[in-house]
């Protein structure tokens, strides 16, 4: 089994080393031809304008959009949440349409607003998560189809899965916390 992280921005190294902790076999993906053979895709946090802008560099727009929409497994943590969606509450970047989900990039304030929280998730057994959410991005519409795994205290949700694809407001390869990335590698068949 091969799991890929998109290579082009962002923190793709430490989700590249918690894959590495669970001895998977892991593919940078920075070209359209690094997608072959990768069982389940990833797309770090970041800075979603220079995701999308460097997915059209580097003709990795449809392919990820293809690979996603033939039923693969596809995570999109922070930015790549905000790339998930189907639309967003500003009017950049272009997201990838994915998920029936709305988008509202930098939902909690600025970089000194980034907070952390125990949160459970319902597809996760014992203890909550520990969340890092930086400068993270919030659901403001979630659509049929789409189900909400992860919330806050207050409700707020924060993970969504809908079949092969799941978006997390998020970062679990910010801790030493495995258990997110093997539910996402539980989605291989
Ligand atoms: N605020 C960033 C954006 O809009 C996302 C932040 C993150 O990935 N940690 O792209």
């Amino acid at each position: 089994m091969i799991i890929g992280v998109m290579a082009v921005q962002g923190d793709f190294s430490e989700h590249l080393a918690t894959l590495k902790t669970l001895n998977v076999q892991t593919q940078e993906v920075r070209l359209p031809k690094d997608l072959e053979g990768v069982d389940g895709l990833i797309i770090p946090g970041g800075e979603s304008t220079t995701l999308r802008k460097l997915f059209d560099i580097y003709k990795l727009t449809d392919p990820i959009k293809r690979y996603a929409q033939s039923g693969n497994p596809i995570w999109g943590t922070c930015a790549g949440m905000i790339m998930m969606a189907q639309t967003l509450t500003d009017d950049r970047p272009e997201p990838l349409n994915l998920m029936n989900v709305t988008v509202k990039r930098n939902a909690y304030g600025r970089q000194l607003n980034s907070f952390e929280a125990d949160i459970p998730v319902s597809v996760i057994k014992g203890n909550p998560i520990h969340a890092i959410f930086i400068r993270a991005p919030s659901f403001t519409y979630i659509g049929e189809n789409v189900e909400v795994i992860g919330k806050l205290n207050d409700g707020t949700p924060v993970a969504v899965k809908q079949d092969n694809m799941l978006a997390t407001a998020f970062h679990p390869e910010l801790t030493n916390d495995v258990r997110f990335h093997k539910f996402f590698i539980s989605l291989i068949k």
